[in-house]
């Protein structure tokens, strides 16, 4: 009786420090900085970030250690399939604009910074201001991974479940087609998910959706409810770049960022 006791107790010992261990790794997990962003001009539009200070910025993560991730290695980092590298930063940009290729297609080669772009297949090649599958497939050659934004753009929020089915898988599959490599990966247009999206996003194929919920990413976020830091509508942009990469944690202590 007395052995079986002590037996008991040096499991629940045991036990306690697997648990201390893994709330340990919960809150001391990487955070993963992912940078969103839409056009890169000198146009006068809320979703434009000037080339020159697209190119501080750039400047700024090259010279401040930051180290450039695709969305497969951030999703491998936090299952724990690879190490990632101390401040690793995820550069995306959403719809596909042109002036991803004409304006920060050159400056992210000349920092030597990967990013992804997620893409609306329907628009490929259509409008003038939208980037062309020779465009996407000359920036794949060159670091850049592009994903899926659904089809068409729409509200998937107000669509029944199975156009909301046919958003996410006909745009993975003529990606995937089109480009020739698996395409794992979603951003929600206008941001906008919920469960039941997530859910289907899920079932069609994706392992991970980004949101424009501000934050990082780490251990605690939903993989189909991924964060990012705007990096659009920035007025005085360098300030406002600094800090929203660098003041964030105080952001999310006083509870103002994440959920
Ligand atoms: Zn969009």
């Amino acid at each position: 009786m007395k052995k079986f006791l002590i037996i008991a107790a040096l499991m629940l010992l045991a036990a306690g420090k697997i648990f201390a261990q893994n709330v340990q790794q919960i809150s001391e997990g990487p955070k993963i900085l992912v940078l969103n962003y839409h056009q890169v001009q000198t146009a006068n539009s809320a979703l434009a970030v000037a080339e020159k200070d697209f190119e501080a910025q750039m400047n700024y993560l090259s010279s401040n250690g930051y180290v450039s991730i695709t969305p497969d290695e951030l999703y491998k980092g936090l299952n724990g399939e690879i190490e990632l590298p101390p401040k690793p930063v995820l550069i995306t940009f959403d719809d596909g604009y042109v002036d991803n290729y004409t304006n920060a297609f050159p400056i992210l080669k000349y920092y030597g910074m990967r990013a992804t772009i997620f893409v609306i297949p329907a628009f490929v090649g259509k409008y003038d201001n939208y980037l062309t599958w020779e465009q996407l497939r000359e920036m794949e050659a060159g670091g850049i991974t592009i994903e899926s934004h659904t089809m068409n753009h729409y509200k998937l929020e107000e669509l029944p479940d199975d156009e909301i089915r046919s958003e996410l898988l006909n745009s993975k599959q003529i990606l995937e087609e089109q480009l020739g490599h698996p395409v794992e990966f979603l951003a929600y247009p206008t941001g906008t998910y919920n469960l039941h999206i997530a859910g289907i996003a899920k079932a069609v194929g994706y392992k991970g959706a980004y949101t424009i919920k501000y934050g990082n990413v780490d251990l605690g976020s939903n993989f189909y409810a991924l964060e990012r830091v705007p990096i659009f509508n920035t007025g005085r942009t360098m300030k406002d770049f600094y800090e929203r990469i660098e003041y964030r944690q105080s952001f999310e202590e006083f509870g103002w960022i994440k959920k």
